[in-house]
């Protein structure tokens, strides 16, 4: 999952044959005769496990990127679409090259002065952070700082924290995410980083500061940040050689930690607590600060590609065919980064080692079916999803088939099995007519359904869906809730936990707890829950009158 600062019972008595899966590399699968719930049951531990194995292993070095780690699980995943019997759905065979360019900040010349009453503070890198300028290899702002809130101009709320301040030519400072009193979904949409740009830039603004919110002080550690933003910045190239979603018009860009977040306030109007919390209330405020900033940055650029992976299982109804289900999965992680207890390699077992295993342990079960479902389905595995949903970005804009014939988005990200999972969270569930969808594979699997018990990470935008949702297309993201089937453990401290310790961290590897068997029955939900999508009459619809689908999918929309 894309960093924004985030969180055994065995299915036995249906499955006839026990001749089935084992460790990901068995080659074509046998028939069970078009029966989805057997096809379904096929799905083992054992072939979560093995992809995992191999995927999380050191060797990979955290599938970066760009880097030769990434390149072995992009052939590693493949070999498996070829083994499956699945036909290349890539514009070069199995893959889809996608142009880069690589960002490097170079820390000793990049800076943030905060000026006030003729006083300079240079602050040191680790009280801000920032990435390099993808356009500019140097740059450089200097202008009073304006703040405007969490940045959101949101006309459906009547909510502008833009209204009492003038960013013509000034630096904003705004505070992360939205407010909490917009929906979850529109709270992850106005949350969304470029959104955020776009409307600083709309309102004039020539720079932007970055401020941590309450959630993030709580649950997000700070050197994580810090290590983090010390991996190089992607951003895919238009045909004109041009980095896509980037505004020029900004001439530089920070995260403030709290002391510096402190020092910009001093002397202001009102305090950093007080604005804190006034943001949580939700309510928008906006003032000039005393304060100047100075952003200066030298960055290093090289152009460079790396392949989104793509598998197709064609359709079996002549009239249906034409229309496809895709499966995405990010298959990068965040590589090496400087060590936390001694290990550097981020792993990523859970992001996204999981998400890939089920795909290719879903793909399996279409296979095992021996007869193909009506629809069509595109098995992809992404790159540059750490680098801000880049490869499923690409994909959604340059599609191998017409997006238009897409019928819905089922992405697979993150399953964090450190128990044996009782419940499911489904994202975007309450946007389209997949939602209902997700009950029945749920039930069958043993899970439960459970609210998003955590709108303020806004999962709805941080991960692979999010670009297919802007093209219209219904999509559902599911992942693991924060109950047990083990009434000793409790689920939300495991999660917060985790969140806090392995997310992003080298922690995320092999030898933490793994439930592999609640990783096959997640999997074999989202099987299920594709072969309905796939079989049904009609494609899935935007509810009437949603967010998403008004924004993005009117054509797409359920009649009133
Ligand atoms: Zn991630």
């Amino acid at each position: 999952m894309k960093h924004r600062a985030l969180r055994s019972i065995a299915w036995g008595p249906l499955v006839a044959t026990a001749l089935v899966a084992g460790a990901g590399c068995s080659g074509r699968a046998a028939s069970t005769t078009g029966d989805p719930v057997q096809a379904m049951n096929s799905i083992e531990a054992g072939g979560i496990r093995g992809h995992m194995t191999f995927l999380a292993d050191d060797m990979l070095e955290g599938r970066a990127t760009g880097t030769r780690g990434y390149q072995l699980a992009a052939r590693y995943v493949a070999a498996q679409f070829d083994a499956l019997g699945l036909e290349p759905g890539g514009t070069e065979g199995w893959f889809q090259p996608v142009p880069f360019r690589r960002t490097e900040l170079i820390h000793a010349q990049s800076s943030v002065t905060l000026m006030r009453d003729g006083l300079e503070t240079r602050l040191r890198y680790g009280e801000f952070i920032m990435s390099g300028d993808a356009l500019r290899a140097q740059s450089a702002v200097s202008a009073p700082v304006v703040f405007a809130g969490h940045g959101v101009t949101a006309p459906e709320y009547q909510h502008d924290d833009y209204k009492n301040v003038d960013a013509r030519g000034k630096i904003v400072a705004v505070v992360r995410g939205a407010p909490p009193r917009f929906s979850n979904d529109e709270r992850a949409y106005y949350s969304w980083s470029y959104m955020k740009a776009k409307t600083a830039v709309e309102h004039g603004a020539i720079g932007i500061l970055l401020i941590r919110n309450r959630h993030d002080e709580r649950m997000a550690p700070w050197e994580r940040g810090v290590r983090q933003s010390k991996l190089p910045r992607f951003e895919w190239l238009e045909p004109s050689g041009e980095p896509h979603h980037v505004f020029s018009e900004i001439l530089g860009q920070a995260s403030l930690s709290r002391s510096a977040a402190e020092r910009l306030f001093a002397g202001a109007a009102a305090s950093l607590d007080s604005v804190l919390d006034r943001c949580e209330t939700g309510r928008s405020v906006s003032f000039v600060l005393p304060t100047s900033a100075r952003i200066e940055s030298r960055s290093r650029m090289t152009d460079t590609q790396s392949p989104n992976v793509i598998g197709l299982l064609r359709g079996s109804d002549p009239k249906l065919a034409g229309e496809f289900l895709i499966y995405s999965g990010h298959l990068d992680h965040i590589g090496i980064s400087e060590p936390t207890n001694g290990d550097s390699i981020n792993n990523g077992a859970f992001d996204n080692a999981s998400g890939i295993a089920s795909m290719l342990e879903v793909a399996r079960a279409f296979r095992r079916l021996g007869h193909p479902p009506r629809r069509s389905i595109l098995f992809l595995a992404t790159t540059g999803e750490e680098k801000g949903l880049l490869g499923a970005d690409y994909y959604a804009e340059h599609p191998t088939v017409p997006i238009a014939d897409v019928v819905a988005n089922v992405n697979l990200d993150m399953f964090v099995m450190a128990y044996p999972v009782a419940d499911l969270v489904a994202f975007g569930a309450e946007h389209s007519s997949l939602g209902p969808m997700v009950r029945d594979p749920a039930a069958r699997n043993r899970f439960e359904i459970s609210p998003d018990p955590a709108p303020e990470e806004v999962v709805f935008i941080r991960s692979d869906q999010f670009p297919f949702v802007r093209k219209g297309v219904p999509a559902l993201f599911i992942t693991a809730g924060a109950k047990s089937l083990d009434p000793a453990v409790n689920g939300d401290q495991v999660g917060e936990e985790w969140i806090k310790t392995r997310y992003h961290a080298p922690g995320d590897d092999l030898a933490q707890p793994i439930d592999y068997d609640s990783g096959a029955r997640f999997a074999r939900v989202n099987f299920l829950l594709g072969w309905n999508v796939a079989q049904a009459n009609g494609r899935p619809k935007w509810n009437a009158g949603d967010f998403f689908g008004k924004k993005f999918g009117a054509d797409r929309l359920a009649a009133q």
